[in-house]
């Protein structure tokens, strides 16, 4: 994995022949208190005022001249006007938007879906042809009145599809109905595009039994967070996440019983 450049909300690499953008859409803050024992007890009582702050990535891969492939849009206008940014990362990586015809989802949450539509309210990506989606995904997707232009260009997946050439789709449950990673095989790394497996990197790694009051089922949810990070460090698998900070890609080392994530870059 090699540094191509880097901005202030745009991350690039290259890897064999793929080049890899993180793209920030933003950050959230929300209450610590929402980082769970696993008696789902907050984690520690004294932090209950204070907030911890998400960042939020997407990741833009493409192979040479191929067309690119987005993967998750951010949150346009739906949530706090701390996102809905991701406009501004594709011009500091002098990127268009119009170059995106295929959007992936890792799940339908409104902090990876809403960017579909920007603050101003149009279409993000002029030319969006297909969006690839978790097929349990979908129903929370259709719930969405305000995407209820983008149902007709919805394509459901599933675990083990190969979903464009060199990527493969990989069942994260517990999380939110469907949450899916994409793992990216270059030929030089293993990539896995993990979603939200994890939200506070500044805890969740060194206490990786830690999970989110957001997950819909926080003991799988922790299941697939100890499987990934065992896998990750045993593999030296790259994980790329929504809310591992900026640029949100590294590699992770095993620490006692916990793990250490070292960011790229
Ligand atoms: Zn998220």
């Amino acid at each position: 994995m090699r540094i191509a450049a880097r901005t202030q909300n745009a991350f690039g690499c290259t890897s064999g022949p793929w080049t890899i953008w993180s793209l920030s859409d933003g950050h959230v803050d929300l209450p610590a208190s929402s980082l769970r024992d696993p008696d789902d007890k907050p984690q520690d009582s004294r932090l209950a005022d204070e907030t911890v702050r998400l960042s939020v990535n997407c990741f833009l891969i493409q192979l040479a001249s191929q067309d690119p492939a987005l993967i998750d849009c951010g949150a346009g206008g739906s949530w706090d006007d701390t996102m809905g940014y991701l406009g501004r990362a594709f011009e500091e990586a002098g990127l268009s938007p119009a170059s995106i015809r295929t959007l992936l989802l890792t799940h339908a949450h409104n902090d990876h879906i809403n960017g579909l539509v920007s603050r101003d309210g149009n279409e993000t990506f002029p030319n969006l042809n297909r969006i690839l989606i978790p097929e349990a995904a979908t129903a929370t997707f259709n719930a969405d009145a305000s995407l209820s232009r983008f149902r007709t260009l919805l394509t459901p997946i599933n675990h083990g599809d190969d979903v464009i050439p060199g990527v493969t789709a990989v069942a994260l449950p517990g999380h939110a109905p469907g949450h899916t990673g994409y793992r990216l095989d270059t030929g030089e790394d293993t990539i896995l595009i993990c979603g939200d497996i994890v939200h506070v990197p500044a805890r969740q790694f060194a206490h990786p039994t830690l999970t989110w009051a957001y997950d819909d089922d926080q003991a799988t949810a922790r299941m697939t967070r100890l499987r990934v990070l065992a896998d990750a460090a045993a593999t030296g698998t790259w994980l790329a996440g929504a809310h591992l900070g900026r640029p949100g890609m590294g590699q992770v080392e095993r620490i006692g019983d916990g793990y250490r994530f070292e960011e790229a870059g």
